[in-house]
């Protein structure tokens, strides 16, 4: 049976002052799974996120994980852009282990040598999704991933990323109910979370 990467039990979370985001939110993710975080603006995904990665303070219910790894929506800014690719990768794996990655990812060499905004968008997402792996990840946190990139590049890189689920978990925090329903196995709602009665769970929930 494929491992647990994920693990959120009874969440219930709200900002200071604010009405509950989630109300006893249960979810699993296994490895080889992708499930998809849908919701309108201000349903609560980056929230989410935040409180995965432990960057909120957690007062109900409990999550726990393996070993996280980060792609964010705008590659520009995962980058430093005054400094080559490859050295922003170096710090976390030795080039050598980079270079396995390369094919897979559509990569060539010579494009880490490059500086950020001398690649497209796509191109430089590939490169985040690359630094992201090679912290080799049980579970990868994508916040709208492909949303800054053209159509087909969009749909490249979301292949590219599902080809890694052998080895990882994926939550893909996405606005584009179309690319949802192409890459998860499980869609996830956070708007209905506050039109249904409090106390639902929502984990395993089929759009
Ligand atoms: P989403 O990513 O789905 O757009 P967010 O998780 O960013 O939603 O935000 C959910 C709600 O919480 C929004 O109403 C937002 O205004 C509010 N919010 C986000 N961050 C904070 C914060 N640091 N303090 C107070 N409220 C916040
Ligand atoms: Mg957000």
């Amino acid at each position: 049976m494929a491992e647990t990467v994920l693990k959120i039990d009874d969440l219930r979370f709200a900002y200071e002052g604010k009405e509950a985001l989630y109300t006893d939110f249960s979810l699993e993710v296994k490895r080889g799974e992708c499930v998809a975080i849908v919701g309108p603006s201000g349903s609560g995904k980056s929230t989410l996120f935040e409180l995965i990665a432990g960057n909120l303070p957690l007062r109900r219910g409990t999550i726990r994980h393996g070993r996280l790894g980060w792609v964010f929506q705008d590659p520009y800014s995962s980058f430093h852009p005054s400094y080559r690719i490859v050295d922003q990768i170096a710090d976390v794996a030795p080039t050598q282990k980079m270079q396995e990655y390369l094919p897979d990812l559509g990569l060539e060499r010579s494009l880490l040598q490059k500086l950020p905004h001398e690649l497209s968008g796509g191109q430089l997402q590939r490169c985040s999704i690359l630094r992201a792996l090679l912290m080799e990840p049980e579970l990868l946190l994508c916040d709208e991933p492909t949303s800054a990139l053209d159509n087909l590049t969009q749909l490249e890189t979301m292949k590219l990323l599902i080809r890694f689920l052998d080895r990882l978990g994926i939550l893909l925090i996405t606005h584009d109910l179309d690319l949802a329903r192409w890459a998860a196995d499980r869609i996830v709602d956070l708007a209905k979370e506050e039109y249904d009665d409090a106390g639902k769970n929502h984990s395993g929930r089929v759009a």
